[in-house]
């Protein structure tokens, strides 16, 4: 996360100062047109060729010439009359003159000082251009030193070392994922003793492959096995390498790995691997040559290590279905170490872990926090530990409380509250909208107990309806997730019963809804297509079309899946409105309660519908 940070500011400073240029350039603009403006405002006469003006010295008529830059003022004799004209810029009038056989000493020639309109333009004219390229070297100079390197180093790596002596991360800084952690053990006491390794001649790791959702401390992890081992840390993020040009990434990788040889025993940890490593061969997304060629170094490297470099590789992705296999083959990144969500247990030992050095009111009850968290990751966590800290501090409040922790807690999911301007309508829109999921999600047994409903707007949505789990679940049934279907239309059917109308607010629902009835068909086999897995790579599913790769469903089958996903939403969206219509007084007064209070928790919603029935 600070990768991406680190290497934003810069541009955005840049950006910044090239704006500002922008401003001076157009200030200069102006001034330019001014001067011309003026310049030739001010002159009167008639405009005759400077040959006139020659002819005119010759027969002795001229009395005056006065020269401004390329302006020629003429005052004749016996008269006021004056005439302009123009003379070739860098030649002397004198010379002119004499070129034309005219007498320059027959006439006063004032060369005026005064011109000072002229000269500004001039120089302006030289000057301005000069400026604006120095500036823009300059800011791109300072860019690139921003961000740590020479403008000129592009093939140098940019992997950061984090040297011993640094703040160092341990194993005890990570809670939960016991398993991960032994399994890196093993790679923490080679870094610490080679030798004995290569004394009984055992094959040493190369590569780890750290594979788990954002969030899940693959980052923290890989720094503390280099703090556990005690050797440097590169760090590199896999979209750095594809920056620039063809052939910069390859250059970085050599450059990084010959840094982590003279260092070790040391750790080149790459995140978002799958940036790079992803599969060869496919697609029509650019910087397809960049990708291979960087991979193709990484792989030569990996390759090439001696038993004597003692470099471990530790990549992390959230994708490694992307991830080319060549890069997974033995004596790469062989080894495999999955991290998941944290469950119950996991989740109490890193709120414990995060809640050390903060004030908690006596109330706070971390058991009740880690049931009330699932799904959270444990960056979610630390996330609403700290937001936690942050309103409590804002309130000037001596301990962190409860109320904060669900505020947290909402706030991590869903986004900052949203104070915006509602008319009436709206609120009572918003109102038996989520009335409507509330209600629905309450009378079907397998869907958890609301846990709050709000039509306070928060980050997207106008307001939300809350069914946190209870419990881990490791599998969902078929009646489960059609209750869940019904329960995302319950907002839908809501308007639809009280305003014989419907609004845009339901469109997630609906995405929701769609997309589990997708994969109840395609994924898991819970359609009247039978129990198939129909799921191909082209597909859209919950995360869109990949453009990289082919489409491999017959047309006639993906009608069939449409007609199924169909058949499945009219079910559940004809249960919602049964519901909502058999309970339609209790709808009334949650909705006018909402619009009352802006937010329930389960009490006040159970005192109003009563208590849920849960299922066998
Ligand atoms: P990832 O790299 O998997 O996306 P990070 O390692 O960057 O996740 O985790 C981000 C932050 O979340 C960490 O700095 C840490 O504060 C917190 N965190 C995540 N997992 C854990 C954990 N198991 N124990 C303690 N803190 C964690
Ligand atoms: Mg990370
Ligand atoms: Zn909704």
């Amino acid at each position: 996360m600070a990768n991406g940070k680190n290497r934003k500011s810069p541009s955005k400073k840049a950006f910044r100062g090239l704006r500002d240029l922008a401003v001076y350039a157009l200030i200069g603009l102006a001034a330019l047109i001014f001067f011309v403006n003026l310049s030739g405002g001010s002159k009167k006469g008639t405009e005759v060729p400077i040959s006139q003006v020659v002819t005119d010295v010759k027969d002795k008529k001229v009395d005056t010439i006065t020269v401004e830059g390329d302006q020629v003022t003429v005052k004749y004799k016996n008269s006021d009359q004056t005439a302009t004209s123009r003379k070739e810029s860098g030649e002397s009038i004198y010379q002119i003159l004499k070129d034309g056989n005219a007498d320059p000493s027959s006439v006063n020639i004032q060369v005026a000082d005064t011109s000072f309109s002229q000269t500004w333009l001039s120089l302006l004219g030289t000057v301005l251009p000069i400026a604006l390229m120095v500036g823009f070297f300059f800011l791109i100079f300072r860019q690139a030193k921003d961000a740590g390197q020479s403008i000129f180093a592009f093939g140098q790596s940019r992997a950061r070392v984090f040297s011993k002596d640094a703040p160092q991360v341990k194993f005890a800084d990570v809670a939960g994922v016991d398993e991960a952690k032994k399994e890196l053990e093993e790679v923490v006491d080679f870094l610490k003793s080679p030798q004995k390794y290569k004394d009984i001649g055992a094959r040493t790791p190369k590569g780890v492959l750290l594979v788990g959702p954002p969030g899940t401390g693959k980052t923290l992890l890989s720094r503390a096995v280099a703090g556990e081992a005690n050797v440097p840390f590169f760090s590199i993020a896999g979209s750095e390498f594809m920056e620039m040009l063809v052939g910069v990434g390859a250059a970085r990788v050599r450059d990084m790995f010959a840094q982590a040889k003279k260092n070790s025993p040391s750790i080149i940890f790459i995140d978002e691997i799958e940036s790079i490593g992803r599969m060869r061969g496919f697609g029509i997304s650019g910087g397809h040559d960049e990708r291979e060629q960087t991979l193709n170094q990484i792989l030569v490297e990996m390759d090439g290590f001696t038993p004597n470099d003692h470099v471990i590789l530790i990549g992390a992705t959230n994708r490694p279905d992307l991830l080319d296999p060549a890069l997974v083959r033995p004596g790469r990144f062989d080894r495999r170490v999955v991290l998941n969500l944290p469950d119950l247990e996991e989740r109490r030992a890193i709120i414990q872990l995060h809640m050390k050095g903060k004030p908690f009111t006596k109330d706070v009850d971390v058991e009740r926090l880690a049931r009330r968290t699932v799904g959270f990751s444990g960056a979610d966590l630390a996330n609403m530990l700290n937001e936690a800290a942050i309103l409590a501090a804002r309130e000037s409040k001596k301990a962190i409380d409860n109320a904060d922790l669900e505020e947290a807690a909402t706030k991590v999911k869903l986004g900052p509250q949203r104070k915006r301007m509602q008319t009436e309508d709206d609120r009572k829109l918003s109102a038996y909208h989520e009335a409507g999921h509330a209600v629905v999600g309450h009378f079907l047994p397998q869907v958890d107990p609301v846990h709050r409903i709000s039509i306070v707007a928060r980050g997207m949505t106008g307001g939300h309806t809350m069914f946190p789990p209870t419990e881990d679940r490791s599998n969902e049934r078929k009646s489960r997730l059609l209750e869940q279907i019904s329960t995302a239309l319950g907002g839908r059917a809501a308007e639809e019963l009280i305003f014989r109308d419907v609004s845009t607010g339901a469109s997630n629902d609906l995405e929701v809804a769609t997309a589990i009835a997708r994969e109840m068909v395609t994924q898991y086999g819970m359609s009247d297509l039978g129990p198939i897995n129909i799921k191909s790579k082209g597909m859209i599913g919950a995360f869109g079309n990949d453009p990289d790769e082919p489409n491999t469903i017959s047309e006639s089958m993906q009608t069939k899946i449409d007609a199924e996903i169909r058949k499945i939403i009219d079910n559940a969206h004809i249960q919602a409105q049964k519901i909502l219509k058999e309970n339609k007084i209790k709808m009334d007064k949650v909705a006018k309660a909402l619009l009352e209070k802006e937010t329930l928790d389960t009490d006040e919603f159970e005192k109003i519908v009563g208590k849920k029935k849960k299922s066998a």
